[in-house]
């Protein structure tokens, strides 16, 4: 296959010859893909903002608990000691998304990126309600302040503001659950000043990249979208121009493109998809309802711009697996499986004993050296455990500070013990001891650590 290579533009489709942001003023889409990516984004709004409230055994379907290092997912609690399963998740997830851009592009990025779902069904669409289409954007931006202009930016700037506040709630209710949320707000703000001024900040934030930051995230921050120059090759699923078919582009030229630049208007990263696939675009498909209904008006066929990869183009090559893909997959099935593995198999209980933190040991009476320690257990079922703590390794004694060990549904339990060990028994300044977490007199796990006595 030959590819010509040629140079286009040396800037991004934002910044003027000055270096300076130029506002892109996007025509408001329409169409079939426009439809579903409105049914898709609004469906994971529901999700985003319904989820904290959705419990499953008691606790949310999801909660990002990373004060009290805890995740819950489907009601299943993940420890801070279950790192290795949420690395092998995470891993996974990172592997899904290469994939999915191996062989479709950047569908992430036009379907279910909350930047991009924020931005386009979200606060665009109330700049289309009370500003207009583009055309009457870019007259209102240029006229002088008069009572028109002012009431329309207050209005909508209202309206972000708000928006953002939401937002933040919604994403704090990920972190803390949403029964510690509404407990929150209930409580007088002077009692909160550092979380509601970081409450405040992170609006400030989200209503600025709204406001206008917007495309900019995904053409210069983001580093996923930076990513797809090493992620695409010539069989990936891309938002696509046919140029075999559309060129020579013009009205009476002989190709398909009758170069009315509609798709130019409407595309939110202000790029000119005839040029090919280039980093700023983002896979939103308005392009393709755009020219689809150039197409059908003018009686040509749709498809013009299409979901197709550069070979599907130049060799009419639409089958979308290939090595490198069909590897991939591969081994995310196998990471999936060691997850799920992972998962299923890791022990009901998990414990960790470490002696107390700055503390020596201690010489009794009673002939004992005596060491304190700091027990955590997590119960990672759904049963009660009533549990029992031994030394298997020496002859000595344990004194819980207080309460019996009984864990109840996934609880984490912690307290403090004192271990005593006859000084006789003793052969070593730092000995390893052995403990043994028991149920019913059945050995469930055991731990070991050191006893110091120097
Ligand atoms: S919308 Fe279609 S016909 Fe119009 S310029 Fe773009 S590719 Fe050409
Ligand atoms: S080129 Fe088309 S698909 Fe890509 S960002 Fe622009 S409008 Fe969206």
């Amino acid at each position: 296959m030959h590819i010509e290579k040629y140079s286009f533009r040396d800037k991004p489709t934002n910044i003027d010859e000055e270096g300076n942001r130029k506002w892109i003023y996007a025509k408001q889409p329409h169409g079939r893909l426009y439809t579903l990516r409105t049914v898709v984004g609004w469906g994971l709004l529901i999700f985003l903002v319904m989820m904290p409230f959705i419990t499953v055994n008691g606790y949310p379907l999801i909660l990002l608990d990373i004060p009290d290092r805890r995740f819950i997912i489907f009601g299943a609690i993940l420890w801070a000691q279950d790192t290795f399963i949420l690395s092998l998740l995470m891993l996974s997830f990172v592997l899904f998304i290469v994939l999915f851009t191996v062989t479709f592009g950047r569908v992430w990025c036009g379907w279910a990126c909350p930047q991009t779902i924020f931005l386009e069904m979200v606060f665009r669409r109330i700049e289309f309600w009370i500003e207009g289409d583009y055309k009457q954007r870019r007259r209102l931006d240029t006229t002088n302040w008069n009572f028109e202009k002012i009431w329309k930016k207050l209005a909508k700037h209202s309206l972000f503001i708000l928006i953002a506040l939401m937002m933040t709630n919604v994403f704090l209710m990920w972190f803390i659950g949403s029964e510690k949320w509404i407990r929150l707000i209930r409580e007088p703000i002077s009692e909160h000043k550092v979380g509601f001024t970081a409450m405040l900040a992170v609006s400030g934030i989200f209503y600025w990249i709204y406001s206008w930051f917007r495309e900019q995230v995904c053409t210069m921050v983001c580093p996923y979208g930076r990513m797809q120059g090493v992620l695409l090759d010539s069989k990936s699923i891309v938002v696509s121009y046919d140029y075999k078919r559309g060129e020579p582009r013009g009205a009476n030229e002989g190709g398909d493109c009758i170069d009315c630049r509609r798709c130019l208007a409407v595309c939110p990263t202000g790029i000119d998809i005839r040029n090919g696939t280039q980093f700023e675009c983002i896979h939103c498909t308005s392009c393709i309802d755009e020219c689809n209904d150039v197409m059908k008006r003018t009686g040509r066929v749709p498809g013009l711009i299409r979901y197709s990869s550069a070979l599907g183009i130049e060799e009419k090559h639409e089958s979308i697996w290939n090595i490198r893909n069909v590897s991939y997959t591969s081994v995310l099935i196998v990471l999936l499986g060691f997850f799920a593995y992972s998962f299923v198999s890791r022990p009901v209980i998990e414990t960790s004993i470490l002696r107390t933190p700055g503390l020596l040991f201690q010489e009794n009476n009673d002939g004992t050296i005596s060491n304190l320690y700091n027990i955590k257990i997590v119960n990672k079922s759904h049963e009660t455990h009533n549990l029992e703590i031994k030394l298997l390794s020496h002859d000595g004694r344990i004194e819980m500070a207080g309460k019996n060990i009984i864990l109840y549904d996934q609880e984490l339990f912690q307290s403090t013990f004192i271990l005593f060990i006859p000084a006789e028994q003793i052969n070593s300044e730092n000995m390893k001891v052995e403990f043994g977490i028991f149920e019913d007199n059945k050995l469930l796990e055991t731990f070991n650590t050191t006893f110091i006595y120097r």
